[in-house]
């Protein structure tokens, strides 16, 4: 058996899982170059408003253009990049990056960045954050980070300060993937946050026709706690329009998914954001 092996554990493993496991070494590996050599490029996806169907921003959703794999999702590499610490620069890279570009967005009025729990220990990362604003001119307001349920439930304190001076300074923190970290009301109220995102699998059940009404009951019930706590509700992963007139229907702020446009680069969002002007 492959435990009894000793050094080699791969040794009887399942071939695929190897293959797996090599290229996930050989991305592993590759991080820091890529970086170095602007491997990286972000798309961004509009964040509609359902109550008007006007573009209220976009989220930067970072991609590796791979020199031999081709274009790889952030799925596949920021959980290691999260393992070798390299997300710290990374982080910060698409942070500059989405904070520059969005002081060109003239229609739209802010970006969302994601942020990794490995970033909130990096005691650079008020101080960058606000550096970044202050060279790009761009007001707090118009930046929210947002950062996973799983990331904030249980937080230390030490953990939730950087959260709380950003939020001071005047930038939004968005609850990303709502629904799957089982938060409670205590802890929730605790935390430094403006929005909550729900998670797309609760979204999914309201596509259908009828929707489900479990799924329909979840976003009630979501929408009614973030009234409750004064927080605002974006969906995410509406891909119909059914689905995107029920979910306004049921009282939610914002939309985002394929039906609007699917991530892209950052002059579309410009178009978007220009047509909605007229
Ligand atoms: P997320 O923050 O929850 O981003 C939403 C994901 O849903 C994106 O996947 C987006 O392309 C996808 N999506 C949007 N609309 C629809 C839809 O209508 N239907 C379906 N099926 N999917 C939709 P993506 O771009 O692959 O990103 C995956 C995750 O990677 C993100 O989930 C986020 O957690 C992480 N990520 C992306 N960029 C960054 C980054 O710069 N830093 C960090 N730390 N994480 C990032
Ligand atoms: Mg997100
Ligand atoms: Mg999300
Ligand atoms: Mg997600």
């Amino acid at each position: 058996r492959a435990k009894s092996a000793g050094g080699n554990r791969f040794e009887f493993a399942d071939p695929e899982a190897d293959a797996r496991a090599i290229s996930r070494h050989r991305l592993t590996n590759a991080l820091p170059a890529a970086l170095d050599n602007g491997e990286f490029f972000i798309e961004y996806q509009p964040l509609v408003r359902l109550e008007d169907g006007s573009v209220g921003g976009a989220e930067a959703l970072v991609r590796w253009l791979h020199p031999q794999q081709g274009v790889v999702g952030p799925d596949r590499f920021i959980p290691l990049a999260e393992r070798t610490g390299l997300i710290v620069p990374l982080g910060r890279w698409v942070l500059e990056q989405a904070v520059r570009q969005a002081t060109e967005w003239e229609g739209a009025t802010r970006v969302n960045v994601n942020l990794s729990p490995c970033q909130l220990t990096d005691p650079g990362l008020v101080r960058d954050t606000a550096r970044i604003l202050e060279d790009a001119g761009l007001p707090p307001q118009a930046l929210c980070l947002e950062i996973t349920e799983t990331a904030l439930v249980g937080a230390e304190d030490e953990v939730l300060r950087p959260l709380r001076t950003l939020c001071e300074m005047g930038v939004d923190i968005a609850l990303d993937d709502f629904g799957t970290g089982y938060s409670n009301l205590a802890g929730l109220r605790r935390l430094p946050v403006s929005e909550l995102k729900l998670d797309r699998s609760f979204t999914r059940g309201i596509r259908t026709s009828p929707a489900d009404p479990v799924d329909v009951k979840i976003v009630e019930g979501v929408v009614r706690l973030a009234r409750t706590l004064g927080l605002s509700v974006t969906v995410e992963g509406v891909e119909t329009a059914a689905q995107a007139e029920r979910l306004r229907k049921l009282g939610c702020d914002t939309a985002q998914g394929w039906y609007y446009a699917r991530p892209g680069p950052p002059e579309r969002l410009h178009q978007l954001a220009l047509a909605d002007a007229c």
